[in-house]
């Protein structure tokens, strides 16, 4: 392809109307540091509900490297980052959140190592002091458990922040599923792979678009979605609360049988019930999430719907 832009910038956008004019001003400035590489904007309008959508359209009719998808409604940052791999060219891809937060003078070093031959270079926070601490707890906790449990694990503080070359991109297009979850696709895919730290700055306007109760999700999609383990594990642990129950059956057997029937175990029996009833509650909690996932897997709906391209 002749006119193949060497980089693809993937921006996902939900409510930026305040950052969009700082985020392409910012990255003019970076990436005229740079001019050796020619670039294409995939920006994706994820059902905002302001004026991100016009705004990027009066870009896109000024500058032709400027792509636009708007989805319908909004699909979460998940879908509209592979509807920007989809839709991307270049040689390499890197998906970039609108609020510079995943700093452009990154960029030069993505692409050093690039040249020198990794096909996956990925920013590694190293500073999250600027979040919450609830919430720098609670990624820690993820990133910990996941990790225990996961087919293949993430590589710890990572975002969807990173360099991707083209054979990468095409391997993560092969990819079914309806639900996704791109840092778990990102680390399955595989590839050589290498890591660049950085200081995560603030957002430069605006407010997350995340909550707590919408990270909590994400993260039960992320662990169903790459470890079948939560359901395996009821079998080793059933299989020992029955060998430790049987036991207790035998003493209790020869207890009644050498010192005969004792005080009534009230508060044994009732604690006992209590245990095992919330046991099988949660594990019914846990089977519920893999049936979720498979019935929304087996509907087959697409990913996302587009409602506009423009520059595509
Ligand atoms: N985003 C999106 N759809 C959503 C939520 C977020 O496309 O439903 C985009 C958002 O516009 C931003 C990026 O995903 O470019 C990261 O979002 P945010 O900064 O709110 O997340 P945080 O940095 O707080 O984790
Ligand atoms: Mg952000």
């Amino acid at each position: 392809m002749s006119n193949q832009p060497d980089i693809s910038f993937i921006v996902p956008m939900y409510n930026e109307e305040e950052v969009i004019e700082q985020f392409f001003a910012k990255m003019d400035e970076v990436l005229s540091q740079i001019p050796e590489y020619s670039y294409e904007y995939v920006c994706v309008n994820d059902g905002s509900k302001d004026k991100t959508l016009e705004i990027l359209k009066k870009k896109a009719e000024l500058d032709k490297r400027i792509k636009v998808i708007s989805f319908s409604r909004n699909f979460y940052k998940e879908q509209a980052l592979f509807a920007g791999l989809d839709e991307a060219k270049g040689r390499c891809v890197i998906p970039m959140d609108a609020d510079l937060q995943d700093p452009p003078e990154l960029i030069a070093e993505f692409l050093k190592k690039w040249e020198e031959g990794y096909e996956v270079v990925y920013g590694v926070r190293t500073d999250r002091g600027k979040d919450s601490f609830l919430k720098r707890m609670s990624a820690n906790a993820f990133y910990k458990i996941f990790n225990m449990i996961a087919d293949r694990p993430i590589p710890a503080n990572t975002g969807d922040y990173r360099l991707m070359d083209r054979k990468v991109v095409d391997a993560v297009l092969t990819i079914q599923e309806n639900k996704l979850f791109m840092k778990g696709i990102f680390s399955w895919v595989g590839f050589k792979s290498c890591g660049v730290e950085y200081k995560r700055p603030e957002r430069a306007a605006g407010t997350t678009k995340w909550n707590y109760w919408k990270l909590w999700n994400f993260a039960l999609d992320g662990i169903t979605a790459s470890t079948t383990l939560p359901l395996r594990i009821w079998t080793y642990i059933g299989g020992l609360i029955a060998t430790i129950s049987g036991l207790y059956a035998l003493y209790i057997i020869f207890r009644t049988l050498f010192l005969g029937v004792g005080v009534p175990g009230y508060a044994s029996l009732l604690v006992s019930i209590l245990f095992f009833g919330s046991v099988q509650l949660i594990v019914l909690g846990i089977f519920g999430e893999y049936i979720g996932r498979i019935f929304t897997e087996v509907k087959r709906r697409p990913r996302y719907i587009i409602d506009e391209k423009i520059n595509c």
